[in-house]
């Protein structure tokens, strides 16, 4: 029996503004898109949340049952500086700048991204497509909005018609704005302008000639549109109408707007059951942002080098903080609110270690059923995890008056409660005890001294094939003996 079946799910969908029951496509199966990053830069706090918020979501569909495709894209090529048409792209300005192959930009970043979210404890997605690997892909679905007579070619460059497509679809259902309002509040096209609107976006732009991301098409040498990568990628792993697309509230418009444009233009379907968005992390009340400077980097958070916080926060702790906000509200990170869940985190922490341990008596004070149901309905109420973490420090109130012999809980129930914890603490919201992480260090710290013994003892029974073979198999490793006057020493690269 799956979870999911006795759990009515309700998710805020932005296209209609409202929470609704989750009914997926396909009975028991998710498809889920996410926007991801784009890889010039290393990723700063603001995107880990978004990510993060996805994350959270993805681990409680699994937790409910589902069988979940997530798919997540990195973006390698086509994102121009101004998020309009207009300006380098991203990427070879960088590479441009640091006088590298573009690709090795996007390797880094990717490189950076990765271990990053891994070190937020993030699960990776099912799929993640890159918006180079799909040239093809996009190519074709420019050629059939092309066929539909909803995009114009001018001079090696692809637009689509807004203003055509407005005339039998909807443009700005997403982010709520009018075709009317938009040009009402836009400047004139120049003379050399190649768009007949200023609403209409390149699919396909000519490479200019000093471009070097450049890939043959029918228009000529050139490169895909940001929003068009992000049609091809969804609809090729998930369908051409799939449960849920998601992304950053800044996301909505233009990219989001202009993904349903092309997917309406190319199959006439609506795309997306559930469109999502996350909100924005702010520093000093403004959007953390990579262009204005106002961010911190998590290295920055995990190392100290910083000038906004007061001392070294774990990922464990930073994730918790995340935790403790709607993930469709707006969170200030502050020292102050930092220092609140690490506290926060040391408390539930503490009592969730304590937990195999505590008494059972033949009663129970606490009504562990019905809490646990309290946990789901929060969860069920479109992801609402600071409501769950509330049920969370409820149950550690009552961990803890039962550790001082003022509460009593049954055997059956101090299962039920262990069990429920850990799947909404450690699965769901994706918090690692990181004491548990020290248990681990403590051991590999042991197994060490334990070879070091063994290779000295080799040493002194000139026993040299098995001292080098431990070296060597442990170099292999990445762990290097450093033989000093004070004995021997370790270090991982
Ligand atoms: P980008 O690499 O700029 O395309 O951004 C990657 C993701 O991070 C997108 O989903 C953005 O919406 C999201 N994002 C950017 N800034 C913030 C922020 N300050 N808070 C939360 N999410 C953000
Ligand atoms: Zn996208």
């Amino acid at each position: 029996m799956q979870l999911y079946k006795d759990q009515n799910l309700r998710v805020h969908n932005s296209l209609s503004g409202k929470k609704e029951l989750f009914q997926p496509i396909n009975e028991g199966h998710i498809g889920m898109y996410v926007c991801g990053p784009t890889v010039y830069s290393n990723v700063h706090l603001g995107n880990c949340r978004t990510f993060m918020s996805f994350d959270m979501i993805f681990r409680y569909f699994k937790h409910l049952g589902f069988k979940v495709r997530y798919v997540r894209n990195i973006t390698d090529a086509g994102h121009l500086e101004n998020d309009a048409d207009e300006g380098e792209d991203k990427i070879a300005k960088k590479a441009k700048l640091e006088q590298i192959e573009p690709m090795e930009v996007v390797q880094r970043y990717t490189v950076d991204f990765h271990n990053t979210l891994q070190k937020f404890n993030l699960l990776p997605p099912s799929i993640e497509p890159t918006a180079t690997g799909h040239i093809i892909e996009q190519i074709e679905i420019i050629k059939d909005i092309l066929k539909k007579g909803l995009a114009y070619e001018v001079n090696g460059s692809v637009y689509f018609d807004v203003v055509k497509f407005n005339e039998a679809h909807e443009y700005g259902k997403l982010s709520g704005r009018k075709l009317e309002d938009m040009i009402a509040n836009t400047r004139e096209l120049t003379a050399q302008d190649e768009k007949k609107n200023p609403q209409d976006f390149a699919l396909w732009k000519k490479a200019e000639p000093q471009h070097i991301m450049r890939w043959p098409s029918p228009w000529g040498d050139g490169f895909p549109g940001w929003h068009l990568e992000c049609t091809a990628m969804s609809t090729k792993y998930l369908g051409e109408i799939f449960d849920i697309h998601g992304g950053g509230m800044d996301l909505k418009f233009p990219h989001h707007e202009c993904e349903i444009a092309q997917a309406e233009a190319s199959t006439g379907k609506s795309p997306v059951k559930y469109w999502m968005h996350a909100n924005m992390l702010t520093l000093n009340g403004k959007k953390m942002s990579k262009s204005t400077g106002n961010n911190i980097y998590p290295s920055e958070i995990f190392s100290g080098d910083n000038n906004i916080l007061s001392k070294v926060y774990s990922p464990a702790v930073v994730r918790f903080f995340m935790m403790q906000a709607h993930y469709t509200s707006i969170l200030d990170l502050s020292d102050d609110a930092l220092l609140a869940s690490e506290k926060g985190y040391h408390r539930l922490m503490e009592a969730m270690t304590g937990l195999k341990d505590l008494k059972t008596g033949t009663t129970s004070d606490f009504d562990v059923a019905t809490w646990k149901q309290k946990c789901y309905d929060a969860m069920n109420d479109d992801f609402n995890t600071p409501i769950l973490i509330a049920h969370l420090f409820d149950a550690v109130k009552h961990i803890n008056l039962i550790k001082d012999d003022q509460e009593t809980i049954s055997g059956e129930d101090k299962e039920l409660l262990e069990m429920t914890l850990n799947a909404f603490v450690y699965d769901v919201l994706g918090i690692e005890n990181q004491a548990l992480a020290k248990d681990d260090s403590n051991a590999l710290n042991g197994v060490m001294e334990l070879l070091i013994q063994i290779r000295n003892d080799a040493r002194a029974n000139k026993d040299f094939a098995t001292s080098d073979k431990i070296r060597d198999e442990l170099t292999a490793l990445g762990i290097q003996l450093k033989d000093g006057k004070d004995g021997t020493s370790f270090s991982i690269n």
